[in-house]
């Protein structure tokens, strides 16, 4: 890797509401705690300073249930912190209303492949002493109201800074906050500045001083992914002083704080998640430069057994160097597709396990697993029964594995789900469609590298980036997408995978994309996998090399340190006299 051998810059603390670190730690929902995760694991990997904060969140996301027909039920997903968290003995407050809330953290230590530690920290409130309602403070991710989401984001933001302080973390910190959710930590890094400075009031200096400090990733470009705050709800949580301290920092926007606008306030440096997503935040954001640095997956996490096998021994180095994995361009193709073969079976025997249902080894399997929502567009393949039926039994079989979550206010989202059910039993006669409950990082791994197509339909522009086409793409497994997000770098036709519809339609025209769809299918897709195995094992190669060795969060971390982190060491480095 290109990266100095001591970086110029300090500790990188990266805050994120979520945290997606193995699947035994159920405290993510789905991408964004996902890429948490990965961010995490490869600066361990190439021996970046960093220091993770997140909540506990002790009843987990939420574990779902589906009846016959496809609704939606949820319960908690509750695990024991102490099983794989240590306990930490340091402790802050936070002043939320009159009341003093306690917090105290656990942490998990990730290791890179050279051993360089990345410890994770956990804000917990549940702790003796604290109301009965602040000890549930860090229960549930995304749950409760706009009250309980403030008091949540104080605990992050506000304890997470209090905490790195009394663990002797310097002052030289960068802030990465990794979506809105953490943006309050620039409140107590501007109180601290006004104090030192000693004017008393925020003035546009103290501002520039936070601002050196901080980087901020947004990740939606659908409005209601971004966290706003009625003002009296704000008095009332963070009373008179630190609220007054926020109207005179210019944070007070038709009557609420939107979170994303104090992060970008606050920061030095702002980006997007993929090219498009970042020309699309500059349009939502006047007059804040939004750059971009599109996502990645942790690759070693995300690659099936068979697949780093068969890595392991043609390009060893790719674990230490990702970009290795463009030398899979060599790889015999009978190799990848036997390799591919057995992530294919172990991806069968959990659908048989859970499901009971048999589905046939030879068959083009399509995967399709998201959080589901309205936008994402589950049902966008059902659009023609008919004529998927007719595919299926004039030009090839096929068969189709779901699997996602709803969040349990998305009805929207629940809705999805039904429609993929109603669609598989109306098609149970000619296509096998099946939907696997509870989709985590586990089944995510399954899924993404057991499967022959990787479907996404999203509605432009409304996916960011995406990560799960990555992860397939790091199997051999082509994607099958609308042009939005990751994949509008991602594409090449025939080469690692195909596109559905174009930017000249209009991407509310459902009809221009399933036909896409289908005709691509039908003409491309389907005689390509059956008619000419060679060729789509060729597909598989050439998916690997050219977006395994790019879309992985080496490179991503990578360039964080080159445009994100070391362009501020510089400026934070800079002596008085240079
Ligand atoms: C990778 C992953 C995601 C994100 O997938 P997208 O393609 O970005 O929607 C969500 N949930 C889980 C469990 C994942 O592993």
């Amino acid at each position: 890797m290109f990266l100095p051998a001591k970086m110029a810059f300090g500790t990188v603390a990266y805050f994120s509401m979520e945290i997606g670190l193995q699947p035994e730690i159920p405290t993510y929902s789905g991408g964004l705690g996902v890429l948490a995760g990965d961010t995490l694991r490869s600066a361990a990997d190439l021996g970046v300073p960093m220091v993770g904060v997140t909540l506990l969140h002790r009843q987990g996301y939420m574990r779902q249930y589906l009846d016959a027909q496809g609704n939606q039920t949820e319960s908690p997903e509750v695990w024991n912190p102490a099983e794989v968290l240590e306990p930490v003995p340091h402790s802050v407050t936070v002043t939320l209303e009159d009341r003093q809330v306690q917090i105290r953290a656990w942490r998990y230590v990730l290791r890179g492949t050279n051993g360089h530690a990345v410890p994770v920290y956990f804000l917990d409130t549940a702790v003796d002493g604290n109301s009965p309602f602040d000890q549930t403070i860090t229960d549930n991710l995304y749950g409760g109201d706009q009250y309980y989401r403030l008091c949540q984001e104080v605990v992050l933001g506000i304890g997470g800074v209090a905490l790195l302080r009394v663990l002797g973390y310097e002052n030289h910190l960068i802030y990465h906050m990794n979506e809105g959710h953490s943006a309050l930590l620039t409140l107590p890094l501007l109180e601290r500045q006004v104090a030192t400075a000693g004017s008393g009031f925020p003035t546009d200096q103290d501002i520039e001083a936070v601002r050196r400090h901080c980087v901020f990733t947004t990740h939606t470009p659908v409005p209601a992914g971004h966290d706003k705050f009625p003002w009296e709800i704000v008095r009332q949580v963070l009373g008179p002083g630190r609220t007054a301290f926020l109207e005179e920092a210019r944070c007070c926007m038709q009557g609420s704080l939107n979170m994303t606008y104090l992060a970008l306030r606050f920061s030095r440096y702002i980006n997007g998640v993929a090219m498009r997503h970042g020309e699309i935040s500059t349009g939502m954001f006047p007059g804040y430069p939004v750059n971009a640095i599109t996502n990645g997956v942790h690759a070693a996490t995300w690659t099936a057994p068979a697949l780093a096998e068969l890595y392991d021994r043609h390009i060893p180095e790719w674990r230490l160097d990702n970009f290795y994995l463009r030398y899979a361009i060599g790889i015999p193709l009978h190799e990848i597709q036997q390799a591919h073969l057995q992530a294919k079976q172990a991806l069968l025997a959990v659908v048989r396990q859970r499901t009971g249902i048999e589905l046939a080894e030879k068959t083009l399997t399509l995967g399709f697993a998201r959080r589901a929502t309205a936008y994402k567009r589950q049902d966008l393949l059902f659009t023609d029964l008919e004529r998927l039926r007719w595919l299926a039994q004039q030009i090839g079989p096929f068969q189709i594995i779901y699997g996602g979550k709803a969040h349990p206010q998305d009805l929207g989202g629940k809705d999805m789900i039904r429609r993929v059910f109603a669609a598989a039993q109306a098609l149970a006669d000619a296509v096998p469609v099946v939907y696997l409950e509870n989709y985590d990082m586990a089944l995510g791994k399954l899924m993404c590298a057991g499967v022959d197509l990787w479907l996404n339909t999203p509605l432009r522009p409304q996916e960011a980036s995406g990560t799960s086409g990555m992860k397939a793409a790091l199997n051999g497994v082509p994607s099958f997408s609308v042009l939005d997000g990751w994949w509008i770098e991602g594409h090449v036709e025939n080469v690692t995978g195909w596109s559905i519809g174009n930017s000249s339609y209009p991407p509310e025209d459902y009809t221009h994309d399933a036909n896409s769809l289908y005709e691509k299918l039908e003409r491309v897709i389907l005689p390509l996998f059956y008619g000419r195995p060679e060729r789509y094992a060729q597909v598989r190669r050439s998916t690997i090399a050219l977006n395994g060795s790019f879309f992985n969060t080496q490179r991503m971390l990578s360039q964080y340190v080159m445009n994100a982190y070391e362009v501020q060491g510089r400026v934070l480095d800079r002596q008085p006299d240079d």
